[in-house]
């Protein structure tokens, strides 16, 4: 039996809030993604460490899951940002700034022709999923199994539960009350990774589909980097039943190198979408892509709108955090990857010293770890079968000991973790492992 470990340190201040919040914000959160889990509140929060509010420090691999790529509060971007606030905060118009980010997006992402500017990942899935439609004049799209591309009920599905049996496609799996069902109607769903599946599956109903959305990397189930010749299988079989091809890089975006995944894998997509580490922190996503189809917004065919769209704190964030990325030829992407290397070599020591069934997947800027003997995690349903409790337990235990990954066990490294946060993790790690997790 798992046993909960101690409570962190003194939190009864973090508990005052929780009482006080729950009773005017539903469950004391502003997403449910924060529901359950230890209540902590926070303080403030300098490079790679946070602090809640009785004073206790983490040292934070969630870093507001994942955007925080340069650490928190990071001198540069909070400089740039500063400056910026006394021009204005939004024009309903376009300000001079909005050009330069463009072409820093166009210059570093392989496939950004044309660029859009706005602010959540979730809004620029959908920007992508509707100029792929009008492009095609079909109206299915192509989601994966166990990957999440934002709150809306078109992809909200098949994300938790018993995986799918294979019959594709897999039925659809509704993830909250109050999801329209008819909203996923367009939705067909495929097991990742499995490149013959999806020959097989356009082959039959390529003239249903109009895009095919995958997160390079599945990042939301684990970690799971694609099959050798997967992406690039996706790639030729899009282009054979006129398919427009999605990359989601709102995780992988920024976070594997400036090209992202599809600079790491050399595979261009049409259409992707950018967010979390783009903005440092600061509300900010993209969507970028193919001229003939990224034409149709600007024609006014197809609609992609929003209030907040290219403010300018948003626009100035993304240009400094661009700038502090792309310096010294990428200096900080070194240093995260071997942060980040050091941290799984030294986990998956531990784990066999300790004799304990400790798995790494991934790479040294995200990683996830699970529990697991002997088992090839290719796709979700293979990812089901790693021990959850296990994980689970494993994460609660680290928390009062300074460590904070995040719930699901996936690590975000950052360009502010440095050598003594490893080896304050890596003891943490040994100590609990050794007390027989
Ligand atoms: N796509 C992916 C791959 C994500 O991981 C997320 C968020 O975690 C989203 C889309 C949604 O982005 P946002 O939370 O900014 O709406």
């Amino acid at each position: 039996a798992v046993q909960m470990p101690a409570v962190p340190g003194n939190l009864s201040k973090s508990d005052a809030y929780h009482e006080a919040a729950r009773g005017i914000i539903p469950g004391g959160v502003n997403s449910n993604v924060r529901l359950g889990g230890w209540p902590l509140c926070f303080e403030s929060a300098r490079g790679p460490i946070l602090v809640d509010l009785d004073g206790n420090e983490y040292v934070d691999y969630a870093l507001g899951m994942g955007p925080a790529i340069l650490g928190h509060a990071p001198s540069d971007l909070i400089a740039a940002v500063q400056a910026s606030l006394s021009s204005g905060q939004l024009f309903a118009g376009q300000h001079r700034s909005e050009l330069d980010l463009a072409r820093l997006l166009q210059r570093y992402i392989p496939s950004a022709e044309l660029v859009r500017i706005g602010m959540t990942g979730s809004e620029m899935v959908q920007a992508a999923l509707r100029v792929a439609r009008a492009f095609t004049g079909k109206n299915g799209f192509i989601k994966f199994e166990g990957q999440y591309h934002g709150w809306f009920d078109n992809v909200l599905v098949n994300l938790t539960g018993t995986p799918g049996n294979g019959v594709v496609p897999l039925p659809v799996r509704l993830q909250t009350k109050g999801q329209a069902e008819a909203g996923t109607a367009d939705t067909h769903i495929l097991p990742w990774n499995d490149l013959d599946v999806v020959e097989r599956y356009l082959a039959d109903r390529g003239d249903q589909v109009a895009a095919l959305i995958t997160e390079p990397v599945m990042c939301n189930t684990g970690v799971i980097p694609p099959r050798p010749g997967y992406l690039e299988g996706l790639r030729s079989v899009c282009d054979k039943h006129k398919v427009v091809f999605i990359f989601d890089e709102v995780i992988t975006g920024f976070r594997l190198g400036l090209g992202g995944a599809q600079g790491k894998f050399g595979v261009t997509p049409d259409l992707s979408t950018f967010a979390k580490a783009f903005g440092g922190g600061f509300p900010l996503a993209a969507l970028a892509g193919r001229r003939e189809i990224m034409s149709l917004f600007a024609s006014g065919e197809v609609n992609h709108s929003g209030t907040y769209n290219s403010n300018l704190v948003s626009i100035v964030a993304g240009i400094a955090t661009l700038e502090q990325l792309a310096a010294n030829d990428g200096e900080v992407y070194r240093r995260i990857d071997g942060n980040g290397i050091a941290l799984i070599e030294g986990m998956r020591e531990i784990a066999q010293r300790r004799s304990v069934n400790l798995q790494v997947s991934g790479y040294g800027a995200v990683f996830h770890t699970y529990f697991a003997d002997d088992l090839e995690i290719v796709d979700y349903a293979s990812h089901w079968r790693a021990d959850a409790t296990r994980q689970a337990a494993f994460v609660d235990a680290l928390l009062p000991l300074g460590i904070r990954p995040t719930r699901r066990g996936t690590w975000f490294v950052s360009g502010a973790h440095g050598s003594s946060e490893i080896d304050r993790t890596l003891s943490a790690v040994d100590e609990v492992l050794r007390n027989g997790l």
